[in-house]
């Protein structure tokens, strides 16, 4: 059910809550977990207001999430990360299965919002260095001849490799472009984040 997968993503973000913030303290001021955690509250509050027949709708369950994200996260990751729910919601409809297709359009479109408001790029140091390469795993060119499940595995890892790949740039973006090249050697919290939510999702639809 897509509420069991909310839920599941809500729960890692908690755990994780200040192992985040810890590291946003070294290259930002220290309060993405603290964002990250009061964006799962709220979605786990949206989610209490629909229906059971709602719940079962992708379209209004991403809806509702990306809603309550804008409204109730402070700091830059909620808006975007907000805003790239909420376009996601748009490319689904009471039709689509999660297929390599499907989740090919839905990253498409959460990046495309993300970089419309924060207009980052790849290689700035953003949750971007993450969402980028998942999204890139889906594409056609790159997931042919391959079935659903290795493409959601071959993801975690092009995430796991964008969260490598962030110590060893300087941020452009955000609060940690302020360090410059001192932000070099530390992992970007958003990038993080962003491995955390993608990775819990892919156990839930593999299991
Ligand atoms: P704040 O930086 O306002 O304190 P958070 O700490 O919650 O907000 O989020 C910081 C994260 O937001 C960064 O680690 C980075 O991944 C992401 N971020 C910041 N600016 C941008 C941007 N312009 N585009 C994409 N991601 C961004
Ligand atoms: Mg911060």
């Amino acid at each position: 059910m897509i509420r069991d997968a909310v839920e599941a993503v809500v729960n890692a973000i908690i755990s994780e809550k200040d192992y985040l913030s810890q590291l946003d303290a070294k290259i930002g001021d220290g309060d993405h977990g603290a964002n990250m955690a009061q964006g799962a509250k709220s979605a786990v509050e949206a989610l209490e207001e629909l229906s059971d027949e709602e719940l079962n709708d992708l379209q209004k369950v991403l809806h509702a999430v990306g809603e309550a994200v804008v409204m109730n996260v402070g700091g830059s990751a909620g808006p975007l990360y907000g805003a790239g729910i909420l376009e996601a919601a748009k490319v689904v409809d009471e039709n689509s299965s999660l297929d390599i297709a499907t989740l090919e359009k839905m990253f498409g479109a959460a990046v495309s919002a993300i970089q419309r408001r924060g207009h980052a790029q790849k290689g700035d140091k953003t949750m971007l260095d993450v969402l980028i390469p998942i999204h890139e795993c889906f594409t056609p060119e790159n997931s042919a001849g391959k079935n659903l499940e290795e493409v959601l595995v071959l993801a975690v890892d092009a995430a796991k490799d964008g969260v490598e790949y962030t110590k060893t740039i300087a941020a452009k973006r955000g609060r940690a472009s302020y360090l410059g090249d001192r932000s070099i050697g530390f992992e970007d919290p958003g990038a993080v984040s962003s491995l955390i939510i993608y990775r819990t999702l892919c156990n839930y639809w593999k299991g």
